[in-house]
């Protein structure tokens, strides 16, 4: 894919299984748009192919691929209601009223809107909104179901609910769906496997597990959601000690990181303390490198200005490549 001559995805190589979510994760302007668009015929690659099964669906149009398409900004019909907003895909493709009607009751059933075929779609809220389109993909009986950032514009704790069900309904549903994020937090919620996407390329494909324990990029650990990344000298060497056996930046994963009583582990003192999602963060300095921990709060407190260890275990130290 290129635009302008400069390509934006090269080189990509993504499978989705039966009944597999896989989540793209990556940051504004990766590409991710770009890939979705490409594999449902909306733009039309340069080089490379889409196959469903073996079979090529490259130079296929787009209606007669089989693939569902939400996005974003649902691009709901203002002047339709719901039903006709649900339907608008049916009617296309030729459907006969009754069982138009009897498909849409059964798409609006499924994520939770029965009843709701006669109201107009702008007095719904944006969760309803989302939920409609939704519907709407729905409808037509996708064989894969692409998301483009669907919860993107909601409110967070929307957006946390929201994303809980759409894996319940996905799981369900046993679709084959791909699903675009930027928030890593709805990509764990949801994936069966992640793809994080950097620079046009797929920088690491795996399990929600294999890629949080690996991430193999400097870019695919900051899209991960993880904070520390240290970089060492010429030895291999930081505050914490020598962790590699030359200059380049490790990961400590946080999940092995613990805080100890001073005299256990790195001596550190605590400078700051946050949370994620209500569980306690301490940001410990070891010299002047900043190391954030979670802290288990049913064991002990902690304190800003408190001395501490830090305590790392035998698998905290991951490479990185840039
Ligand atoms: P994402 O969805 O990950 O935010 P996109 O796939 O939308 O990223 O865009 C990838 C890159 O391609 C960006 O640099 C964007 O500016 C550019 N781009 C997207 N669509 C077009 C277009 N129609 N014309 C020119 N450039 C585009
Ligand atoms: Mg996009």
């Amino acid at each position: 894919m290129a635009f302008d001559g400069e390509p934006v995805l090269s080189g990509v190589d993504l499978m989705v299984a039966r009944g597999e979510v896989v989540v793209l994760l990556g940051p504004s302007g990766c590409g991710k748009s770009t890939l979705l668009r490409a594999v449902a015929g909306l733009e039309q690659p340069l080089a490379g192919r889409v196959l469903w099964d073996g079979e090529d669906l490259t130079d296929m149009p787009t209606h007669q691929r089989g693939f569902g398409l939400v996005f974003q900004d649902h691009a709901l019909f203002g002047h339709r209601d719901v039903a006709g907003n649900v339907a608008f895909g049916l009617r296309v493709a030729g459907l006969a009223a009754e069982a138009r009607a009897h498909r849409v009751a059964r798409s609006l059933a499924l994520v939770g809107l029965e009843g709701f075929e006669g109201r107009r779609v702008d007095t719904l809220s944006g969760g309803e909104a989302q939920r409609v389109a939704l519907a709407r993909s729905l409808a037509a009986a996708p064989r894969l179901l692409m998301l483009d950032e669907p919860l993107g514009s909601l409110d967070r704790s929307l957006r946390e609910r929201l994303t809980a069900e759409l894996g319940v309904l996905l799981r369900r549903l046993g679709l084959a769906a791909l699903h675009v994020t930027h928030d890593h937090d709805e990509a764990f919620a949801l994936a069966d496997r992640i793809a994080v996407l950097g620079a046009g390329r797929i920088d690491r494909i795996g399990t929600p597990d294999e890629v949080w324990d690996d991430p193999g990029t400097v870019h695919a650990a900051r899209c991960l959601g993880h904070e520390n990344l240290v970089g060492l000298d010429d030895a291999g060497r930081c505050a914490l000690g020598r962790l590699g056996s030359g200059p380049g930046i490790v990961l400590l994963r946080s999940d092995s990181l613990s805080v100890g009583a001073p005299g256990e582990g790195v001596s550190a003192v605590v400078a700051a303390t946050s949370r994620r999602s209500g569980r306690m963060v301490a940001h410990v300095l070891v010299g002047d490198l900043e190391v954030r921990v979670p802290v288990d709060e049913s064991i002990h407190g902690v304190r800003v200005g408190d001395p501490v260890g830090l305590v790392m275990g035998h698998d905290a130290v991951v490479p990185l490549s840039s």
